[in-house]
């Protein structure tokens, strides 16, 4: 069912206007699967193109439990208090699951969800990319139109989540916990690929000391490592959400590594090859759209499927059948 019936021109004007109940619908019409609202969806996206992509994009990672929402909370407001607007694309606990329980039965980010310069969208993730939800793109350039200036995407463990989301922001921040040493040697190396920058979390109380020994076995391993193309070599900080220290550290490295990607080019590098990403991406699912649309084809690609399964035809091959089984919608 369609929740709401505004014209084009009325989201617009409602996400320009900066209400935060419009881009909530908006965000509703964009995740819907109905064709129609996918046709609106597009349209607007399009027309919003072009006042966006001012703001800094960030997504804030770790496993469960390691203090993701206490920071962003205590993050989201101290930016808030710099003047900032604020969009959290955050986990919806109820849709991730953990060993059959259900994380997070208090509210999340209820301060933030407050405030006046925050907007704050739980999303359900769908499960297996840990918090990137399929429409994260189309979310954020939605949040961008309507004023918010630094956009958090929050996402879940640690692997394929970031690297899914990798292709959505400008800057990685990873939150870690001290003691977690050897597991800290164990994927030194693929930290360069995912994080631009990692906080060893709830630095306070008796863990204050562990957390500063974290963070200095962990930077001395980074500092081996060759920079990326951009030049930086990923800065490791300590941080509380509960005392909220290390909050504005970690702003300032997020703006110097802005400053440093403009300058040397890779900032906007990093961003066309997001969109070219995104264009190739929006090319399989129309294809996949427009196939499940046919039962003609769902038929055959069940008898290919059987095939290629028991070895019984080259699948290159079944691959080109699809596609002249596809030639038909185009
Ligand atoms: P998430 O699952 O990563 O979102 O983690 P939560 O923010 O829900 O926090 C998980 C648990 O760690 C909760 O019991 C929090 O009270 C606790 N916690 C979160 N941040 C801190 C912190 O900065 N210091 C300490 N000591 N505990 C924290």
């Amino acid at each position: 069912m369609r929740a709401e019936q505004l014209s084009t021109q009325q989201h617009r004007e409602g996400i320009l206007s900066g209400s935060p109940v419009a881009l909530a619908r908006a965000i509703t019409l964009i995740e819907s699967q109905l064709d129609a609202d996918h046709e609106q969806a597009h349209e607007l996206l399009e027309s919003l193109l072009p006042l966006s992509g001012k703001s800094s994009r960030i997504a804030i990672s770790g496993v469960p439990g390691v203090g993701k929402s206490t920071f962003i909370e205590a993050f989201g407001k101290h930016l808030t208090s710099q003047q900032h607007k604020v969009a959290v694309l955050a986990v919806d606990p109820t849709s991730m699951k953990t060993h059959g329980s259900i994380l997070g039965d208090k509210t999340r980010m209820d301060e933030l969800s407050k405030d006046p310069n925050a907007f704050v969208r739980p999303t359900a993730t769908g499960g297996h990319l840990g918090g990137v939800a399929g429409k994260t793109r189309e979310t954020i350039l939605l949040c961008e139109a309507a004023g918010y200036d630094i956009i958090i995407v929050e996402t879940v463990g640690v692997g394929q989540s970031e690297i899914a989301v990798r292709g959505m922001v400008d800057f990685v921040l990873l939150l870690m916990l001290a003691g977690a040493g050897d597991e800290l040697q164990g994927i030194k190396k693929g930290i360069i690929e995912i994080a631009d920058g990692i906080a060893i979390n709830k630095a306070d109380g008796d863990n204050l000391a562990a957390a500063k020994r974290a963070q200095a076995d962990l930077q001395h391993a980074l500092h081996f490592l060759t920079p990326d193309e951009t030049g930086w070599t990923p800065k490791v900080l300590t941080c509380s959400g509960n005392t909220k220290t290390g909050l504005d550290e970690i702003w300032k490295m997020i703006v110097a590594f802005r400053q440093q990607a403009e300058g040397n080019g890779s900032w906007k590098l990093n961003r066309s090859r997001q969109h070219l990403v995104w264009m190739e991406e929006s090319l399989n699912e129309l294809i996949v759209r427009a196939a499940k649309k046919s039962s003609a084809f769902t038929t055959i690609r069940k008898e290919l499927d059987e095939k290629v399964t028991d070895f019984s035809i080259y699948p290159p091959t079944a691959a080109l059948k699809l596609l002249n089984e596809l030639r038909r919608f185009f």
